[in-house]
């Protein structure tokens, strides 16, 4: 087993509170590793920190072996620490289609946004129609992403996030939002992507991650109190206790 994302001591404090508190984390190549944790335990402060987003206030992270704890966020995309979905944004009145090839296109460099000049190159298509083949979003590339239903944007965010060839991809609560078809959806395309990108995945929806994860850890109050199979978790009395204590469901 290969780690390629690892956390060592991480510590964030805002005034008054520590909202991540020594959080020592490995993250397996080729795993779908779910956080899990009450409302405000500090999941999402931790993937800013993975993205660079925020600067951990103590501890390192490494990535590939690499100490990216003071990178910027771009830097970090570009060695292939993908991002989460929040800061991904897409063309509402472009298509499935073009916004895909605006996303491949920023990989390979080159004119952003400039479509006229783009249409002559034949990789850049070749590459956007290979990834949008792979998913279900395949059979709807012509159409206006305005148009899309929530889950169907949903699905071509985290496309748009694998255009960029990405070794790790941190997911914040990806099915937020999705009504229940829209989560199996997801929950497909997600599956679809094992083995080819290694994902952190912060999601509230625990069938979504009973079905997709091969570890879980379990965040309260900024410390990770457990690691372990799916089995291991829904068995735990201590990570029940964590959520009874904090009068919260298992999320
Ligand atoms: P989660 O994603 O697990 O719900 P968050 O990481 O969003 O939790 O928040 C963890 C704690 O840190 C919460 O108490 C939240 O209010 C606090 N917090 C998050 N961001 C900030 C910030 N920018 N400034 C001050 N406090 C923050
Ligand atoms: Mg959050």
């Amino acid at each position: 087993m290969t780690v390629i994302l690892e956390t060592q001591g991480l510590v964030k404090r805002f005034a008054g509170l520590t909202a991540t508190d020594n959080v020592s984390f490995t993250l397996e190549e080729g795993h779908i590793h779910a956080l899990i944790g009450p409302n405000g335990a500090g999941k999402s402060t931790l993937i800013h920190q993975l993205c660079g987003n925020l600067l951990p206030s103590e501890g390192r992270i490494l990535f590939a072996g690499q100490d990216v704890t003071r990178l910027a966020p771009a830097a970090r995309v570009a060695l292939g620490l993908g991002r989460t979905f929040q800061v991904t944004s897409l063309l509402g009145e472009f298509t499935v289609r073009q916004n895909m090839a605006v996303a491949v296109q920023a990989r390979l460099g080159g004119n952003l946004r400039i479509f006229d000049r783009m249409t002559g190159r034949r990789e850049v298509w070749e590459e956007t129609d290979e990834l949008l083949g792979k998913s279900p979003l395949g059979k709807r590339a012509d159409i206006i992403v305005d148009d899309l239903s929530q889950g169907e944007r949903k699905q071509l965010e985290l496309l748009v996030s694998l255009a960029g060839r990405p070794k790790v991809l941190l997911l914040d609560e990806p099915m937020a939002g999705l009504g229940h078809a829209e989560s199996l959806d997801m929950i497909e395309v997600l599956k679809g992507l094992r083995g080819t990108v290694t994902i952190l995945l912060v999601e509230h929806d625990m069938d979504a991650v009973f079905a997709l994860a091969d570890r879980i850890s379990v965040l309260v109050y900024g410390r990770i109190i457990m690691t372990g199979s799916a089995e291991e978790i829904a068995g735990s009395a201590d990570v029940r206790e964590a959520y009874l204590g904090n009068e919260d469901e298992l999320c």
